[in-house]
Order: C-alpha cells, then structure tokens, then sequence
C-alpha cells in the first residue's frame, strides 16, 4: 500500500461525494495504490449511510464510526491507527483543503522528505474573528515553544510511515497533532496553497473546541504559562514587600497613617486576581495531567467494515425492526 489517506467527518453529508470524487480523480491521476480512511466523529446528519455506500462500492474505502463525536484530533488519530500506507495523508471533509494538492506533496515527498505539509497562504471564506485568533495563537505558540510548529498550517499534510509509527507511541489524550508531528523531526519541508471556503455544511469546530484544542497546543509543548505565573507570583511578592516596609515606617516611626481603605482594597484586589489566574493555569496542566492518568481509551469504535473482531469489541447484536427506522440519537460531543 503507497498512500493511506485519512479524512475525518463530523456532519459532512453535503460534501462526502465530492470529496470522494476528487480524491478519486486524484489516486487514478497518481496511479498509486490506496486506501480512503473515513473516521466518522459521531456525526448527527446521514454521512454514515454514506460512508457505508461508499465502503460497499469501492473497495478502496474503509470506514470507522465512532460511539459519539470524539473531537477532530482523535477521529483523526483513529485513522493513523489504522493507516496501512508508506505515505498517509490527513485532508479535511469539507473541501478547504484541495484534494489535488495531494499531487504536489507526494511529489515533495517522494524527494526524500518525511513530512510535506500545506501551508496557507490565503484563506476564504472564514469570519474575520477566526483568522485573527488562529494567526495570534499560531504566532503565540511558536514563541514559547522551543520545538518549532509551522504558523499557517492545519493537519493537511502527507507523513512517512516512520512519522506514523513515533506518533503512534505518543499516548496522550489530548492531541496536538500538528506539534507532535513537529515534535517527531526529520526532515520537513511545506507546499503552499490557498485555502477555499467550505463546500458545504458549517464548520463542526465551536468557539469552545477551538480553545480548548488552542490550550491543548500550548499544555502540550509549552510550560512558559507556569514559569510566567511563578514570574508574576515573584514580581507581586516584591511590590507587596516594598509596600509592606514602607507600611511598617510609616506606622512605627512617623506615626502618620491614613485610614488606607484604598490601598487596601487595590492590593487585595490585585493579588486576588494575581493568585486565581496562577491557580487557572496550573489547574489546566493538572486536568490534563490526571486525564492522561486515567488511561482512557482515546475513542470508542460503534461500527466499522472492518469486521469487529479486529477492535476487540463484540459484533453488534441484530437491530430490531423497530429500531432501524427510529432516528438516531448520540450524546453531544465536548
Ligand atoms: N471534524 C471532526 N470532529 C469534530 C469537528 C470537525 O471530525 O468534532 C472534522 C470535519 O468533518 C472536517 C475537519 O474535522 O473534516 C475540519 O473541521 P472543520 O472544517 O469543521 O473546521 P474548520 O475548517 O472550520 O477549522
Ligand atoms: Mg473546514
């Protein structure tokens, strides 16, 4: 197997045809051999029907469904689980990124480089408040990581198996694909392209994700966030010493004192605030610490064509009649 690609889906019923059409287009052009990984995320809308009509058609496609939506990083590290291919590919569902660049970075690839990732070098379609967070966080993490992560890229990118096979030992439950990626070296090189507008359907990453995939990223490769609550512990601690001598002499041995209820206020006030945000950052390394503790499973699978036993979980008992019909209920994701 030359090419693994790995494509996961959260509500992509518009685009998963002409997803599989270009990528199609594509591996014909490329005349490699292939596989298609779809990972369904719990999606609430009809991609899984899709997928398993594509599965039934196309030998070429494999599918995993997931037991509810696990987030992106995690359909995505799903894939890589399963990725039989010397080169994997991760494209995303909704056509932002231009299956026919998969062209050029096998191309680049095959020059002897262990990762090609696409770079942007515009984007459309996307709220202006998006671009200027995504290109703060990006320029923000790289200064306070000491391992360098390309600014302007998402998970679009081909890999070598051996890049596979580190990922693979990289246990943790809360993935920054694009950093460990970066963490693993080798030689890495980019391809630039201009990302288009979504397809179709809306975007599956809320406000919320993006944060907490943002705090991922900086838990995950930084500990500047520490050193600069302990920083600031140290810079208030000298003020308030400052203050504390002063308050002293000016009691003691000018006996002039004021009833102060200002300055008392402000320095309650501000090492307060001082104190709770030192105590919220290292509250974020702790959660992530205890949630890599508990050794969960990273995803559960509901479903694949791959035959259950390969997972390890018991064949689905037969549905009842009643059930198929029924809509489809799955707790919402994080
Ligand atoms: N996705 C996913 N799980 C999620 C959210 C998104 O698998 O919880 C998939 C989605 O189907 C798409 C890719 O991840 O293939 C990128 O998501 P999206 O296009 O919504 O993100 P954006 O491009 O807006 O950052
Ligand atoms: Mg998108």
């Amino acid at each position: 197997m030359e090419l693994s690609v790995i494509i996961p889906i959260y509500n992509e019923e518009a685009n998963i045809d002409a997803l599989y059409a270009r990528l199609r287009g594509v591996m014909d052009m490329m005349r490699v051999s292939y596989e298609f990984i779809f990972v369904n995320d719990g999606s609430r809308d009809q991609s899984l029907p899709l997928l398993r009509a594509l599965a039934a058609r196309d030998e070429h496609v494999r599918y995993l469904d997931f037991s509810r939506n696990f987030g992106h990083q995690i359909a995505v590290t799903a894939g890589l689980d399963q990725a039989q291919g010397a080169a994997i590919v991760i494209i995303d569902a909704d056509l932002q990124d231009p299956p026919e660049l998969i062209v050029d970075l096998y191309a680049r690839f095959r020059q002897g480089y262990d990762v090609v990732y696409a770079k942007r070098r515009s984007r459309q379609g996307e709220s202006q408040a998006k671009k200027f967070t995504a290109k703060a966080f990006y320029r923000i993490l790289a200064n306070i990581t000491r391992i360098s992560i390309p600014v302007d890229t998402g998970d679009f990118r081909i890999i070598s198996r051996r890049v596979l096979l580190a990922l693979r030992q990289m246990p943790e439950q809360h993935k920054f694909l694009r950093g460990q990626i970066a963490w693993v070296g080798y030689r890495q090189t980019f391809v630039e392209y201009d990302r288009s507008e979504r397809a179709g359907g809306e975007t599956g990453y809320t406000y919320r994700k993006m944060l907490s995939f943002a705090l991922d990223g900086i838990t995950g490769f930084s500990d500047t966030p520490l050193k600069a609550a302990t920083l600031m512990g140290f810079a208030v601690s000298g003020v308030a010493f400052l203050l504390m001598v002063y308050t002293l002499y000016s009691r003691l041995a000018r006996h002039d004192y004021e009833p102060g209820w200002a300055s008392l206020m402000m320095s309650i006030l501000f090492l307060g605030g001082v104190q709770l945000i030192a105590v919220g950052v290292i509250g974020e390394y702790i959660a992530r610490l205890s949630a890599n503790v508990r050794q969960r499973p990273l995803y559960i699978i509901a479903e694949t064509d791959h035959g259950p036993q390969d997972f390890g979980v018991a064949p689905a008992p037969p549905v009842p009649a009643a059930a198929v019909t029924a809509p489809e209920v799955r707790p919402a994701g994080r």
